[in-house]
């Protein structure tokens, strides 16, 4: 997978262009609804790539979310933590879903402060499984209408916040499909340098 590489202070900033299902990395971040139902968007496409079927990773998730939390949703800035399934057998150790803010194209304040925590939760609890790695999808730039930009910067910020607290992580990714995405990306991260 093509890569791009950024030092954040020890930690290093990888940029992938590719498919996040095929990323080796010891967490793999879920953009996740609160219902933990993968029907669509990343969340499908991890799901099936888990358990082979995205409605029974959905189950799993669900079942999950009540024993851990014994509630049907996941709130914002709280990280829902499920097995790899044949996601191991490339390294994954772990799912860890996030939700992000639905935008619906707008931004603001609310949204800034959401989606912060929501990229922050999944590095917090890597490093306190003592991960190595982690890698993001663009948590909320898809179904939930965040504009790419923000995403990318929000991403930034948060690595470049937690950098000097990680003793376990050292290297986090933003994985992207698309090639024009990663060419914004980059301009934005290369402007943060
Ligand atoms: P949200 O509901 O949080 O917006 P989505 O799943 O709709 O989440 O999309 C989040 C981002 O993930 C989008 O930019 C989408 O293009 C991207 N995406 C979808 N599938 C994959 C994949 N297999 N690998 C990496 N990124 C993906």
């Amino acid at each position: 997978m093509l890569t791009y590489p950024y030092r954040v202070g020890r930690v290093e900033l990888l940029l992938v262009e590719g498919d996040i299902t095929k990323v080796s990395a010891d967490a793999i971040v879920n953009a996740a609804n609160p219902e933990v139902e993968h029907g669509g968007g990343v969340a499908f496409a991890i799901g099936k790539a888990a358990a082979g079927c995205a409605k029974e990773y959905t189950k799993i998730s669900q079942e999950e979310l009540r024993r851990r939390y014994g509630e049907g949703r996941l709130a914002p800035g709280k990280v829902l933590v499920t097995p790899p399934m044949r996601l191991a057998e490339h390294g994954v150790r772990a799912v860890i879903h996030t939700v992000g803010p639905v935008c619906r194209g707008t931004w603001n304040d609310d949204h800034a402060r959401a989606l912060y925590a929501a990229f922050a939760a999944p590095l917090e609890e890597a490093e306190r499984r003592g991960f190595a790695s982690i890698a993001y999808p663009a948590v909320s730039a898809g179904i939930y209408g965040c504009p790419f930009e923000r995403v990318v910067e929000t991403f930034a910020a948060v690595v470049r916040d937690a950098g000097h607290r990680l003793a376990s992580v050292g290297s986090v990714s933003l994985v992207l499909r698309e090639r024009d995405k990663v060419k914004r990306a980059r301009e934005i991260l290369d402007r943060e340098k």
